[in-house]
């Protein structure tokens, strides 16, 4: 017989193992689980096939294509507000869309991982909302702080948002070092005269093209300019 206990209340340190299926009946996490088995049932298959660990590392939960990550706490959180398992049914789903679409594997040449799981964040969490719009309600409403702008995101691939959001965060950099007080910028200059004549940064090629045309023009950059900007400092 199976005991059906609380696993959030469990007290042991992490890594642990999370069993989804030892959540009592009308506990959030149970009622999140029916909701993606209906709504969502490839979701749902993909999640009960991986194994589930409680991890702090991540405020609500995680996934490495291959594991689940779920911080306690963050579960916790969303279980206690009246949407409770609607909102715990949002991440079971965005962390399968990470699995389904298999983001760890096909984007582990890119170089900027945090820009990347951002980028990667606008695109399963328009899915989701879109989703929403065919059931004609919010089954699973959006947690509050995600990525989520359709208006930015619209139907462009992971790869466009990613090379986007790098030109964005180059450009953002490019303006508050031209803010900076001239003092300071003649002591980067007198400290980087030496390789002037050498290799120079391939941001600041990249960084001529965002002025001149405009961020939204960056999908008609290649994997070489992407490839290229790489080499300087992370966004
Ligand atoms: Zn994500």
């Amino acid at each position: 017989m199976i005991t059906k206990t609380n696993p959030m209340n469990a007290t042991t340190t992490s890594p642990q193992i999370i069993n989804p299926t030892s959540y009592p009946r009308t506990h959030p996490m149970t009622v999140a689980l029916r909701r993606v088995a209906y709504y969502w049932p490839d979701a749902h298959a993909k999640i009960l096939s991986m194994p589930w660990e409680w991890s702090d590392k991540h405020p609500y939960g995680a996934t490495d294509g291959d594991r689940l990550f779920f911080n306690r706490t963050g579960l916790n959180r969303l279980a206690a507000r009246d949407a409770g398992p609607g909102l715990i049914a949002f991440l079971l789903v965005h962390e399968a869309l990470h699995v389904l679409l298999r983001h760890r594997q096909r984007f582990a040449h890119l170089r900027w991982k945090r820009t990347l799981n951002e980028a990667a964040d606008y695109v399963v969490n328009a899915m989701i909302v879109r989703r929403n719009r065919e059931l004609k309600r919010e089954i699973f409403p959006p947690i509050d702080g995600i990525y989520l702008d359709e208006s930015f995101s619209g139907h462009k691939s992971v790869e466009q948002i990613y090379r986007e959001l790098i030109l964005a965060k180059l450009a953002e950099r490019q303006k508050a070092s031209q803010s900076k007080p001239v003092r300071l910028l003649l002591r980067s200059r007198r400290r980087n005269r030496h390789v002037r004549s050498g290799h120079a940064c391939p941001a600041s090629r990249n960084l001529s093209g965002v002025s001149s045309g405009g961020i939204a023009s960056s999908g008609g950059h290649g994997a070489g300019a992407l490839g290229a900007f790489g080499a300087c400092q992370p966004p």
